[in-house]
């Protein structure tokens, strides 16, 4: 599968790695109950967004940090107000939801953290996060870390919105959850960068990952199909 139209993740602009906590030491014997009265100032205080879930995968604390990295990336549906309390997976695309079951599962049978870098593009900028996942103790849920490393304007080609080039039969914008890349109806092979669409959201945009995205992002942590017959 080609990839067309997008940069490669240029790796020259790493601001730094990504910082990595002893999390899951400094749990050893908090409950999901407790997490936010216990949550350590390393955590509550970095500037790096974090959020605690349960084992059952509900989130159950956000750091101070959370509310501007959701302001900055999501929006005001992702706050903590908003966003506490209700099953992580529900804010996961369709297409992500296994491979995040995934990674949760990994760092829980293994015993240790977990990363992985997704990108997080405004229309001016490239962006891509790490998000670690730190497994507590078993029965203890997992914390999560977001953390910036890579940003630098973008190189890739712009192309213009055209409602008649990039909509479907039913009527929909497909774009990337992940680069935010929209797909050309006419060379479905073709993702295109299209920085007006990015930066006023539609309403008849439904979101898949690319080709591109589902190997150079979250390769590592595919499923592979179980065969039948
Ligand atoms: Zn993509």
């Amino acid at each position: 599968m080609r990839h067309r139209g997008a940069a490669p993740c240029d790796r020259s602009h790493v601001l730094k790695s990504a910082p990595s906590y002893k999390i899951a030491n400094v749990y050893t014997g908090v409950t999901p109950a407790k997490l936010p009265d216990k949550m350590p100032a390393a955590v509550e205080s970095s500037p790096h967004a974090c959020f605690a879930l349960t084992e059952s995968l509900d989130i159950c604390y956000c750091n101070s940090a959370w509310d501007r990295f959701a302001l900055e990336n999501e929006g005001p549906n992702a706050l903590a107000a908003s966003i506490l309390h209700k099953p992580f997976l529900q804010f996961v695309p369709d297409d992500l939801r296994l491979i995040y079951k995934e990674i949760f599962q990994r760092a829980r049978a293994l015993g240790r953290m977990q990363s992985l870098d997704y990108e997080c593009s405004s229309a001016q900028a490239f962006r891509v996060y790490r998000m670690q996942v730190y497994p507590l103790r078993p029965g203890c849920g997992f914390v999560v870390m977001n953390s910036l490393v890579i940003v630098h304007p973008h190189t890739r080609a712009v192309c213009e919105p055209n409602d008649a080039r990039y909509r479907c039969q039913l009527g929909l914008i497909h774009m990337c959850a992940n680069c935010r890349r929209t797909l050309r109806m006419d060379e479905p092979e073709t993702w295109d960068w299209i920085p007006a669409y990015v930066e006023h959201p539609r309403r008849d945009v439904t979101h898949t990952i690319c080709p591109f995205c589902r190997e150079y992002y979250y390769g590592a942590y595919l499923v592979p199909k179980k065969q039948t017959g």
